[in-house]
Parts: C-alpha cells; sequence; structure tokens
C-alpha cells in the first residue's frame, strides 16, 4: 500500500511523523512535572461478586489531567513514560496513592477492600521493589493481602519479571493477577512457575461473547483452568446483563466492567462503597 504513494505523499508523511515526534517530546517534558504539579489522579472501578452482587474490590487506573490537553487516558501516556524512563515515579505514586486510597475508606467507616495496582516491568528493574511495597504498606496500614498486583503475560516471556521478586512479595502476603489473560504467548508453565492468584480474562474475549462460539469456548476454558489449578479468576469488560449471563452460567464468580461501574472518582466509588456497607446491615 504505501510504494503506491507518489513521492510528495512521503514527504507529507514524514512531516507527520515530524510533528508527532515532537509532540511526543512535549509530552514527555509535561509527563516529567505531572506528579509534582498534582495532575495525576486515580478513578478506581468496581470489581463485583457474581453471587452476592457485592463490590469484592476495586482496580486503580490512572488518569493525567493534562493543563492544556485535557484529560489524557493510560493508554497513551504509560508507554510514553515506559519509554522515556519515568514510569517507576508515576507507578511508586500510583501504588502509595492507592493503597493510603483504600485506609482513608476504612477510616471512614467503609469495608477494608483490596485494590488492584497495574504494574510495569520496568517497575521490576528496581531491586527495591518489594521493599519500597513494604514500606508503603506499612505507612497505610494497609495488609498485604489486600494488595493485588496485575502484570501480564508478555512481562513473564520478557524474563523482565524476575521470579524472586514476585517469591519474595508473595510470601509476605502480596497477590498477583494476570492481566488480559489470553492475548499474550501465553505459555501454561507460567502458572506453576511463578506465585500467581488470579487470572483475569481479558475484555477482547469478552465483547463478541454472546454472538462468538469461539470466545465462549476460550472463556469456559479459562475459568475450567482456573478452578482447577484453584487460580481466581475475573472478567474484564462486561458491558451487557447477557455477557454477564453467560459468564455466570460458567462459574465466573467476579466481573468488573461499565455494565455495573466504569472507573469512577474516589468520591464516587465512596458512595457506592458506603450505600453496599448500609444495605448489606440491614438486608
Ligand atoms: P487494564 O489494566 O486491562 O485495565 C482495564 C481497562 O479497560 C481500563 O482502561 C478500563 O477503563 C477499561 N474497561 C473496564 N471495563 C470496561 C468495559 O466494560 N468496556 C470497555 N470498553 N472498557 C472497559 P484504562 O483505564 O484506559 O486503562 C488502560 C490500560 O492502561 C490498563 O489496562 C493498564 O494496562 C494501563 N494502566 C492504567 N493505569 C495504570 C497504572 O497505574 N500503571 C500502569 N503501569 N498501567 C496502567
Ligand atoms: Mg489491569
Ligand atoms: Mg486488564
Ligand atoms: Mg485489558
Amino acid at each position: 500500500e504505501v510504494k503506491k504513494r507518489g513521492k510528495n505523499d512521503y514527504e507529507f508523511y514524514s512531516e507527520e511523523l515530524d510533528v508527532f515526534l515532537r509532540e511526543k517530546i512535549v509530552l514527555e517534558d509535561d509527563l516529567r512535572k505531572a506528579i509534582e504539579r498534582n495532575e495525576l489522579h486515580i478513578h478506581y472501578q468496581p470489581q463485583i461478586s457474581t453471587a452476592h452482587n457485592r463490590i469484592t474490590g476495586v482496580e486503580a487506573l490512572v488518569r493525567w489531567n493534562h493543563p492544556t490537553k485535557g484529560e489524557i487516558q493510560p493508554g497513551v501516556f504509560i508507554p510514553i513514560a515506559e519509554e522515556a524512563g519515568i514510569i517507576f515515579e508515576i507507578g511508586s505514586w500510583v501504588l502509595r496513592e492507592a493503597c493510603s486510597q483504600m485506609r482513608k475508606w476504612h477510616d471512614a467507616g467503609g469495608p477494608l477492600i483490596p485494590v488492584s495496582v497495574n504494574l510495569s516491568s520496568q517497575q521490576f528493574h528496581h531491586l527495591n521493589l518489594p521493599k519500597f511495597i513494604r514500606q508503603i504498606l506499612e505507612e497505610t496500614g494497609l495488609k498485604p493481602e489486600h494488595l493485588n498486583l496485575e502484570i501480564t503475560e508478555s512481562m513473564m516471556m520478557d524474563a523482565t519479571v524476575s521470579t524472586t521478586i514476585l517469591q519474595e512479595l508473595s510470601e509476605y502476603g502480596v497477590r498477583f493477577s494476570l492481566d488480559d489473560f489470553g492475548t499474550g504467548y501465553s505459555s501454561l508453565g507460567y502458572l506453576r512457575q511463578f506465585p500467581i492468584h488470579k487470572l483475569k480474562i481479558d475484555r477482547s474475549f469478552i465483547t463478541d461473547i454472546t454472538m462468538n462460539k469461539h470466545d465462549q469456548a476460550i472463556v469456559a476454558t479459562i475459568i475450567s483452568m482456573a478452578n482447577h489449578l484453584q487460580l481466581d479468576v475475573i472478567a474484564e469488560g462486561i458491558e451487557t446483563q447477557e455477557q454477564l449471563d453467560i459468564l455466570m452460567s460458567n462459574d465466573c464468580k467476579e466481573i468488573q466492567g461499565y455494565y455495573f461501574s466504569r472507573p469512577l472518582p474516589a468520591a464516587e466509588v465512596q458512595e457506592l462503597l458506603f450505600a453496599h456497607a448500609k444495605t448489606e446491615q440491614t438486608s
């Protein structure tokens, strides 16, 4: 397709690329200052037990409120932060903020719930990751069992994730979930090799599940495998009652998705949590 283009198109393309690269450099620079300027915040998406329709935890999803560009999604700026080598700072901020938010909800009389935090592979290159996480948990008084770290299959493939670090954190009590499960170079050997507690079925298998028999079969297989391996399993990206019905008929015990709630600012999740706690007391 590229070959069909004329010379001028190439020039146009390279100009476009130039603009793109320059914009990226500017974003990189802005991102370095984002933490101290308080431009980062976290939205929390509830995770729901299908049997009780109860909030079992939340996933912390970082957002960037850029001073001129408005809200920028993590899909855009996390890869930039990784490339620019500033993901450790951002990741550390997210970890501390998310853990202290759980503590605040509990202190305000809410339930103590686990928080899931996404990790980048570069955060494993810092040898003091276990020490750092220990510090945050001590600071915030959150139990290690209430911190769920989300890693991906591809991170384990790259061998960037050290088994020693996972083991150390796992022995301390921190949990690990395998995010976007089924989309990486899944090798089931990893499930034995690494201390994984939960599989997170990727949204791409859920999107068309009501129509697509293959996706139904894959999801059923993942859930059954997880049960056999005594791993927890959660499905992400549930948007409709029909999708939920299929998951429940496959014995999926936990879900996350717009059907129940979008990722929300802390104050709004707090309302959900407290309303939940009340109905449970009265029922
Ligand atoms: P993820 O960890 O797989 O997170 C799930 C993404 O799916 C989130 O997008 C969430 O808003 C979206 N989602 C949840 N339910 C639904 C649904 O029902 N329908 C649809 N269409 N989407 C749904 P988000 O917040 O834009 O995050 C994108 C990705 O950015 C995350 O994917 C994660 O890989 C990464 N990310 C987010 N926060 C962090 C962070 O603090 N650190 C790192 N390293 N990565 C992060
Ligand atoms: Mg995740
Ligand atoms: Mg995911
Ligand atoms: Mg995903």
